[in-house]
């Protein structure tokens, strides 16, 4: 006797075959200093409080702005105005920017300013070769980068 095969038949042999040949796995190993303990709820308290920021997400409708541009023999390298997406954008835009001192003879550079953009293209620069000085007004913990957390 023929006996129609339904989609319920199916999906019932189908769930038999994958347990069947489902092996209980071992629980994969810590990194070192974890444990499997609970994590511990947060002691959230004002007295914990150390620090408050405010800051600008500027915002600019004409986007920002990668390029280079000559003074004489000097080649200046823009790279800002990323509102507030300068952290997420931090490492290609700062790439892009790198682009524009490609194939020239590495050596000395200046870069200008210790926020995520400063940084990230002195580490690509670094990277690339060049001998990198950075000149800043604010460093660290009073750069509009480190009020958003980004450095
Ligand atoms: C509250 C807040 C939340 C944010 N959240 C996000 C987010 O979730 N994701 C995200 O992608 N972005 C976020 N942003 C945006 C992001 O923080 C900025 O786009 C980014 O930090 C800008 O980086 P920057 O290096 O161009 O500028 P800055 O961090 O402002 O750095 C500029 C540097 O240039 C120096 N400088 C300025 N003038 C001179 C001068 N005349 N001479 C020498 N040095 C000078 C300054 O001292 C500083 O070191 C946030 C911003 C804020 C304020």
């Amino acid at each position: 006797m023929m006996k129609a095969i339904t989609r319920r038949t199916v999906l019932t042999l189908l769930g038999a075959a994958t347990a069947s040949s489902c092996v209980p796995l071992a629980a994969p190993s810590l990194p070192r200093g974890y444990s499997r303990q609970p994590w511990a709820a947060p002691r959230i308290s004002m007295d914990n409080v150390i620090r408050e920021v405010v800051g600008h997400r500027p915002y600019r409708p004409s986007g920002f702005v990668v390029e280079g541009e000559r003074f004489d023999d000097k080649l200046i390298v823009h790279n800002y105005g990323h509102g507030g997406g300068g952290i997420s954008l931090a490492w290609g835009s700062s790439a892009l920017a790198t682009r524009e001192v490609r194939g020239m003879q590495t050596g000395e550079i200046a870069v200008i300013g210790s926020g995520v953009m400063g940084l990230t293209s002195a580490r690509l620069l670094q990277d690339a070769g060049w001998q990198v000085t950075i000149y800043t007004r604010d460093v660290a913990r009073h750069t509009t980068s480190n009020v958003a957390a980004g450095e």
